[in-house]
């Protein structure tokens, strides 16, 4: 599907009616990048640093990480790339930190760790901040946060690193920082974390996990996980608006961005970029570039007002059949 796609790799991701949506890509390796590329890829919303993590037997030095992260930045200069702080817990173990605990996704993950083992923090970020010496496409983004006081205690950690590299002789810009929304109680507290940080970026694989109490990789519950749940819609549509009281830009970077479907939604919602794995970039440009915003305006409106999933799901491929 996508190779017949190929046409529009070029093409800019823009409405019947002229309106402009960036896509971006969510990348871990190396090949992710190459890819996205060839496909248009507007920036980087979400690099997955746990990734190179993963694929080693210790944690990889302040170094080695400048190494991966200048490959990253520089693949993708001068588009922005967004590299998320170390994200383990929950599903994403490393074999050489063992994390064993009866909830894992209710337990130590993400921001939690790092918190917690602030010489791990800072190692990345000063990595992070060398690898965009003379580059300046880097931002950081945070993971799992459900409280300002995490994000305070971040951007303390953040500001000592960038002093540190600063006191080293290099010449390193402050990065913007940004917020991944993928906590309930994140969604309840957008406009105190949207004034303390520069950008934010729904996960929604975890906000739906956590708002339907669903295990994102528990088959047997598989049935119930749906990113088209009212309650799920309602939570996106309050943190893109609560964000832009705030004058702050809102992106998505779960694999529902990825959704040709749900991407005429998330247009409509007002998103300012839609983040998602190289695969599904020419998809979702081919939906969005056959519709006006006045009519996803007008889809999503239908949408907003029913109370069931399946009902909700299939009326909206009803509506983009229609638009042929
Ligand atoms: C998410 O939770 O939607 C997200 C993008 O992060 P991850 O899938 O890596 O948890
Ligand atoms: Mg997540």
């Amino acid at each position: 599907f996508t190779e017949g796609l190929e046409a529009i790799s070029d093409l800019p991701c823009v409405t019947l009616d002229e309106h402009r949506l960036p896509l971006w890509v969510n990348t871990g390796l190396m090949t992710d990048t190459v890819r996205s590329l060839d496909r248009g890829a507007e920036g980087v919303g979400l690099y997955r640093t746990e990734v190179p993590f993963m694929l080693r037997e210790r944690f990889p030095s302040e170094a080695e990480q400048e190494k991966i992260y200048r490959q990253q930045l520089e693949a993708f200069s001068p588009r922005p790339v967004t590299m998320r702080t170390l994200d383990v817990g929950g599903d994403k173990a490393l074999s050489y930190f063992p994390i064993e605990e009866d909830n894992p996704f209710l337990g130590w993950r993400g921001i939690r760790v790092t918190l917690d083992h602030p010489e791990i923090f800072l190692v990345q970020v000063r990595a992070m901040l060398k690898a965009s010496v003379g580059l300046d496409n880097l931002r950081i983004m945070l993971p799992m946060v459900t409280s300002v006081f995490e994000v305070e205690e971040a951007l303390h950690l953040i500001h000592r690193a960038h002093g540190e590299v600063l006191s080293e002789g290099l010449p390193v810009m402050m990065p913007p920082v940004g917020v991944m929304i993928e906590v309930p109680a994140a969604v309840y507290q957008v406009r105190e974390l949207a004034q303390r940080v520069d950008f934010l970026s729904i996960g929604s694989n975890d906000l739906t996990q956590y708002l339907l109490a669903v295990d994102r990789n528990n088959p047997r519950v598989a049935d119930l996980y749906h990113s088209f749940h009212p309650a799920v819609l309602q939570a996106l549509r309050k943190i893109v608006e609560d964000g832009h009281k705030e004058g702050r830009t809102v992106g998505i970077c779960g694999e529902m961005a990825g959704d040709p479907v749900a991407s005429v939604l998330l247009l409509a919602m007002g998103f300012d970029m839609l983040s998602m794995s190289a695969t599904n970039l020419l998809k979702v440009k081919w939906a969005l570039r056959k519709i006006t915003m006045e009519r996803a305006k007008e889809i999503l409106d239908d949408v907003m007002t029913l109370d069931n999933s399946q009902v909700i799901r299939s009326s909206l491929e009803l509506a983009l059949c229609r638009e042929g």
